[in-house]
């Protein structure tokens, strides 16, 4: 049996980052990635926005290219499937019944896109996105003349819209929400976002769901809820992620019901020897005072470096402040903080000059910020606002103020 001293499963940003955060710590033990994907590491962001585009090649969504790992002396396994776990013998069985031993062990796994269960769902141009290949397979579909459904309105099912109608698809987007991204900014953002859809040709329909979809071999036509028949000439389902833990159910690692492991501030899990960073991780985060499971590009890389310092020896805590971004035709959008609870909002800046922030409080403490074109220095002031969780009463007039500098309150 092979063995190394170092095991991490999972070929994203998370795992990526691991074989750099053991390295700056240890430089000899043995370290191996297994990836189910043919590709080394790479990050998703791009694969909604250039990639999808075409405007960036591969280069640009693979975290290095293939000799940084002869480098970093980390033997990439793709193409290959974890597919059971036993802490007590610190081994991993692949899909083929090869087992692996590690030391220390990464599980960074993050997630599969969820295929909506209704009829026609596997028709040919039914898609998820989530890997390389879905992203080409969109992009291949789309272009001038053709017409595609998106289902989902939140960031994906949102970006993705944005991006295949600038290739020139006309788009519907539907979503069971009453607008767009709903949870995540406020209605008045919403309604701008309605209007700028609506200029590139992107018809949006809130409250909206399919029941099935009809075709020979390829979808043809989408019937919706509101009893509308649409004709189309693919179909993408930005309706969310299952985690992928299975592999490690009834192995004694502690799983939640929704798939994600919990670990301690040091990313470790229940079973001292495994890690766990990324999507797939419920850490416990010390602003909010509550467990946190998020989908953030810059969580995942975080967590990932620090994962790999803290198995080679290290032992540092996770208290980044959540941070993720997000591309809609000129609007680049970038929150800090955690706006899964949130009931009340201040505006800053101006949506028309696209410069503006919303702060987002719940019960009257400031939980997160979202910018878009804001100044430098006021990004700095976000990043540590929401650590500060101040009160509406205090700060409400001065973060609507522009002329009041950001930088005095941190
Ligand atoms: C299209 C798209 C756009 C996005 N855009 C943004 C954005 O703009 N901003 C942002 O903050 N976040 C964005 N995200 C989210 C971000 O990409 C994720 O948070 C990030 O990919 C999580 O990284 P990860 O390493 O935890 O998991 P993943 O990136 O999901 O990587 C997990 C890897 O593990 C592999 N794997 C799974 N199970 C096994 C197994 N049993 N054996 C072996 N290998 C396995 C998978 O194939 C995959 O390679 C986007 C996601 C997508 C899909």
């Amino acid at each position: 049996m092979k063995g190394y001293t170092y095991l991490i499963i999972g070929g994203g940003i998370a795992g990526g980052k691991a074989c750099e955060g053991i390295r700056e710590v240890d430089q000899e033990g043995s370290i191996a990635l297994i990836t189910k994907e043919g590709h080394p590491p790479y990050q998703r962001p791009p694969l909604s926005k250039g990639y999808l585009k075409d405007e960036v090649d591969l280069d640009h969504v693979y975290l290095h290219p293939s000799e940084k790992y002869q480098e970093l002396n980390v033997n990439v396994i793709k193409g290959r499937e974890a597919a059971g776990l036993s802490p007590k013998d610190h081994i991993v069985t692949l899909e083929d019944g090869e087992e692996i031993g590690y030391e220390k062990l990464l599980l960074a796994t993050g997630g599969s896109a969820i295929r909506l269960p209704i009829w026609g769902n596997e028709l040919e141009n039914v898609f998820t996105l989530r890997s390389i290949e879905d992203a080409q397979k969109i992009q291949e579909a789309a272009g001038a003349n053709k017409r595609a459904l998106v289902m989902g309105g939140s960031f994906i099912g949102a970006e993705v819209s944005a991006t295949i109608s600038q290739l020139g698809t006309q788009v519907i987007e539907i979503f069971p929400e009453s607008r767009l991204l709903e949870h995540v900014v406020p209605e008045e953002m919403s309604e701008h976002l309605d209007d700028l859809f609506s200029e590139h040709n992107v018809r949006l329909l809130p409250d909206t769901l399919s029941e099935g979809l009809e075709g020979e071999t390829s979808v043809q036509r989408a019937i919706l809820n509101n009893g509308e028949h649409l004709d189309v000439d693919f179909v993408v389902m930005g309706v969310g992620i299952k985690l992928n833990t299975d592999f490690a159910k009834d192995s004694g690692l502690e799983i939640r019901q929704d798939g994600s492991i919990p670990v301690n501030q040091r990313l470790q899990t229940n079973q001292p020897d495994i890690f766990a960073a990324g999507d797939i991780t419920a850490w416990p985060d010390p602003h909010s005072d509550q467990r946190l499971q998020v989908e953030h590009w810059d969580v995942a890389r975080r967590q990932g470096r620090m994962a790999g310092r803290n198995m080679a020896g290290k032992d540092q805590s996770y208290t980044a402040l959540p941070y993720f971004f997000s591309d809609l035709y000129d609007l680049s959008f970038e929150v800090w903080g955690d706006l899964t609870s949130w009931n009340q909002t201040v505006k800053r800046g101006s949506i028309k000059n696209r410069s503006f922030a919303y702060f987002y409080f719940d019960e009257g403490q400031l939980k997160g910020v979202l910018a878009v074109g804001r100044p430098d220095e006021e990004r700095e002031a976000f990043k540590t606002l929401p650590e500060l969780q101040p009160t509406f009463a205090d700060v409400a007039d001065k973060l609507q103020d522009e002329s009041f500098k950001l930088a005095e309150m941190v």
